[in-house]
């Protein structure tokens, strides 16, 4: 018997979802409507059946009943205390030497049978930009002696994005249309985008929030984060350029966003938190109501993050997808309870359910650049594939798969999931 370890053989040395993980998530099982589930190795424990048997009880069992109706906003609303119990249980009942083995192995599905989709309902989504390097490598592109705004390391900037068209990893990625303003032009064009780009992103799930007016304090802001996932912010560059002064991106991103459809609870992610990287001389100390001392000492997260292309080519000729970057959330200039404090501190509510990207998340080196743009320097330099194809921007039949993984001395590994998005022709 070893706790550690599960009963269920799949999950033990799982790249994803070993004990130590269990992501929430809402499934379809062959045939049936949506419900909660968590998942585990190759499987998906299906909450509902296991409450139904019983073995849930008390706070634990309030818990699985939140997340009923397939969406997990109740659950997100109960905190973290609901999150810790109901770990605790699942974690007794999956370990090796549970007494429950024959029951809780009745509520289990295979995965790859099961349908996933958006783990909650969204009510607003916000996107930051926090990821120092992009911001640079971008603000470079456009301002070579001045890349990053006065106000950059003052505020954590963001906007509000459209949560309409947030779609669960695997819906197709189609091409979008709009205006555009070709070089040496005097009128826009409109047609199909000829700019597509990913953005490797980190999304955050809202837990309790807030009332109206009143913010969340930054040594609060850690109960209101429920959970993470990855998210790919599809851009349209050449209709971004053309439409994003005075009020940033509008229709160059809102056609879709893309979600890994597993939350990593804040739980899981504990063992893998860092001390936020220190300013380098010379940039300001942030404001009084973003610093908090211990979430400067351990509020950042260390995941490893992959960017991985799979163009029709490859598919046809059976090679596998290739990476073309890997990145890592210590790359974030604002830790994500800067960005809940920041969000809240005019008083905007926050709700259980909302969802944060954190902004392209780019390292300082080549090989660590999240998005095509920066990859190919505004689509100057194309990248050579080793099918023998290149790439400036997306193609229709790309498909880009993100991934990542925690990684740390003395704990198991986790992982999100993919996140896997693959481009199709314009209507
Ligand atoms: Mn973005």
């Amino acid at each position: 018997m070893n706790p550690h370890h599960s009963w269920l053989a799949s999950a033990n040395d799982h790249a994803d979802f070993p004990l130590q993980n269990l992501p929430l998530g809402v499934f379809s099982p062959q045939g049936g409507r949506p419900r909660a589930g968590v998942a585990i190795g190759d499987s998906i424990l299906d909450l509902e059946v296991l409450l139904a048997t019983g073995l849930l009880q008390g706070e634990a069992a309030t818990a699985a009943l939140a997340c009923e109706g397939g969406q997990l906003n109740g659950f997100f609303a109960l905190g973290r205390q609901a999150r810790v119990v109901l770990r605790e249980r699942l974690t007794q009942l999956l370990a090796q030497g549970s007494d429950n083995v024959g029951v809780v192995r009745d509520c289990l599905h295979l995965a790859s049978d099961c349908e996933l989709h958006l783990p909650a309902r969204v009510g607003d989504y916000t996107d930051f930009y926090v990821g120092i390097e992009h911001a640079k490598n971008v603000g470079k592109l456009f301002r070579p002696d001045n890349p990053l705004l006065p106000n950059y390391k003052y505020v954590p900037i963001g906007y509000h994005g459209r949560a309409s068209t947030l779609r669960p990893s695997g819906t197709p990625v189609r091409r979008p249309k709009g205006q555009t303003m070709p070089a040496g032009h005097k009128e826009p064009n409109f047609g199909p985008c000829a700019r597509l780009d990913f953005e490797l992103e980190l999304g955050i799930w809202i837990g309790p929030g807030n009332a109206m007016g009143e913010g969340i304090a930054i040594d609060r802001a850690d109960e209101h984060v429920a959970g993470y996932c990855l998210l790919n912010d599809w851009s349209a560059r050449d209709i971004q350029a053309w439409e994003y002064q005075p009020l940033g991106p509008f229709l160059s991103k809102s056609f879709i966003t893309s979600l890994s459809p597993w939350v990593v609870t804040a739980e899981a992610l504990e063992p893998f938190r860092c001390a936020q990287a220190p300013r380098p001389e010379g940039d300001p100390q942030p404001l009084p109501y973003l610093w908090d001392a211990r979430d400067q000492k351990s509020g950042a997260l260390d995941i490893e993050l992959e960017v991985l292309l799979l163009t029709e080519r490859m598919r046809e000729q059976g090679l596998p997808a290739e990476r073309i970057a890997l990145s890592n959330t210590r790359s974030m200039y604002w830790t994500v309870a800067q960005l809940v404090t920041h969000h809240s501190v005019n008083g905007c509510q926050l709700q259980p359910g909302d969802l944060f990207g954190s902004g392209t998340l780019s390292g300082a080196q080549p090989g660590q650049h999240g998005s095509l743009l920066e990859i190919t320097h505004g689509g100057k330099e194309a990248l050579a594939l080793a099918s023998g194809e290149s790439r400036r921007f997306l193609e229709d039949g790309d498909e880009v798969i993100l991934r990542a993984r925690c990684v740390a001395p003395g704990q198991v590994s986790i992982g999100f999931g993919e996140c896997r998005g693959r481009i199709i022709a314009a209507a």
